[in-house]
């Protein structure tokens, strides 16, 4: 870290459009005193009044980009680099290297974006994952589905939010899902990504209890913040996630299993700072890691935690990424929890109703309909966005799960098939 003594701290933020976190990234900034660069990959309508305040990279040109950040820094200094999701992590990596600032490998982070690298790296450390094969887009899906064994997971690789991850329980189903996400693998911003949308996953479906584990890593060590309980069942076809609720309500044993998979799974990636999501799912056998990603709860679900005297999980990460002293990891004692809320089916939506009223069930604390009036609504597995996001703290893992259901079910979705929609404008 330098320049903290007589300067603000100067951090650049690598926010992608589609975010919805900078609100908070923003906000906890300011509450540091921490000066923020934001850099996108479109110009900032503000950028002219305030050259300093933004800049603009090629997201997609890591060389560029690398070279667009040294020339910013060269007349103001910067810090830290924070990536806020999935699409900013490996550049983050990259540019904090450029600028020789403290930071994970490019290469671990990378391979946390990658799913069958992932797969590679934890299974070669014996760190416990479903079995897993890679096929590509040429492959007959009709021959290899003789071959699977059932139920399995077929998936992209570098897609988010559960988006084309479908189970097969037969051959048919197999080339029905393979089918379906090759279509979604042939979309503009899926093509994007290059080669590796031309190969598919598939892995053995692992039963089980889901839970999420949200974490920082301090010099390699992993500091559990919150693990949280998904007390829907997950068991697809599609996979959409919908209540998230911590404390968790396994046994302690399982807890620290949980945490210390977790952890493996981190060292075999490579990964040694920041902070890290992980998806595993657990049952008899115990804990198998589904995903390990280098970045933070996404959505808006980081509202669900509050540590120490009220600190943001966004200020955490700020306090970590600069260097500043963290007066604690420690999560408040209060039950928490999110609904992610599920997209009810496809069409346009109209309007949300009965707000006030799930509001006003006891436990719910807010509720932000992130979806506006007249979007076009995309389920699982094609979509990959919630309808918004209901927010509860109770006494109890069980009243905030229960608060969470009342209030969802108080809400009604008024949603146009699409063709009405367009007939009724
Ligand atoms: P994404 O990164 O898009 O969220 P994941 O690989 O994490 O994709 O999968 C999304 C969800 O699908 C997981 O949270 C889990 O519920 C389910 N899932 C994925 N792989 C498996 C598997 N092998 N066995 C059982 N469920 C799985």
């Amino acid at each position: 870290m330098t320049g903290v003594t007589e300067q603000m701290p100067r951090v650049l933020l690598l926010l992608p459009t589609t975010t919805y976190r900078s609100g908070a990234f923003l906000e906890a900034a300011k509450g540091l005193g921490v000066e923020v660069v934001v850099a996108s990959e479109r110009p900032n309508v503000f950028q002219e009044a305030q050259p300093g305040r933004y800049l603009s990279l090629d997201f997609f040109n890591p060389d560029k980009a690398e070279r667009q950040a040294i020339d910013f820094a060269a007349t103001r200094p910067i810090d830290a680099i924070v990536g806020i999701d999935d699409a900013t992590t490996v550049l983050a990596a990259a540019l904090s290297g450029a600028l020789s600032l403290p930071h994970n490998s490019v290469a671990s982070t990378a391979a946390s974006r990658d799913k069958h690298q992932m797969r590679d790296l934890l299974s070669r450390d014996g760190v416990p994952v479903p079995s897993y094969v890679l096929r590509s887009v040429d492959d007959d899906p009709v021959l290899e589905a003789r071959r699977m064994v059932y139920p399995c997971v077929v998936k992209p690789l570098m897609l988010s939010a559960s988006r084309g991850v479908i189970r097969a329980d037969d051959e048919g189903q197999f080339v029905g899902a393979v089918r379906r996400l090759e279509a979604i693998l042939r979309t503009p911003d899926a093509a994007a990504l290059g080669d590796i949308a031309r190969q598919v996953l598939i892995e053995a479906f692992v039963p089980g209890r889901e839970v999420a584990l949200e974490g920082l890593l301090v010099r390699g060590e992993l500091h559990v913040l919150a693990l949280f309980d998904k007390p829907d069942p997950l068991d697809g076809p599609f996979f959409e996630e919908t209540i998230y609720v911590t404390p968790s309500r396994l046994s302690a044993p399982v807890q620290a299993e949980i945490a210390s998979c977790t952890a493996r799974a981190a060292r075999a990636l490579g990964l040694r700072d920041g902070p890290v999501h992980a998806e595993l799912r657990v049952n008899r056998r115990g804990p198998s890691v589904i995903e390990v990603a280098a970045r933070s709860i996404g959505g808006l679900c980081s509202r669900t935690l509050r540590f120490g005297t009220g600190l943001s999980l966004e200020e955490l990460i700020l306090r970590h990424a600069l260097g500043m002293g963290i007066p604690s990891l420690e999560r408040e004692r209060r039950a928490a929890g999110v609904m992610m809320i599920p997209i009810p089916r496809a069409g346009v939506l109209k309007e949300v109703r009965g707000q006030a009223e799930a509001r006003s069930v006891p436990g719910i604390e807010e509720i932000a309909i992130t979806a506006h009036a007249g979007e076009d609504l995309v389920p699982l597995p094609e979509g990959a966005r919630y309808l918004g996001f209901i927010f509860a703290r109770a006494e109890s893992p069980e009243r905030v799960e229960a608060a969470l259901r009342e209030a969802h079910r108080r809400l009604e979705f008024i949603v146009m098939p699409p063709r009405e929609a367009k007939g009724a404008d």
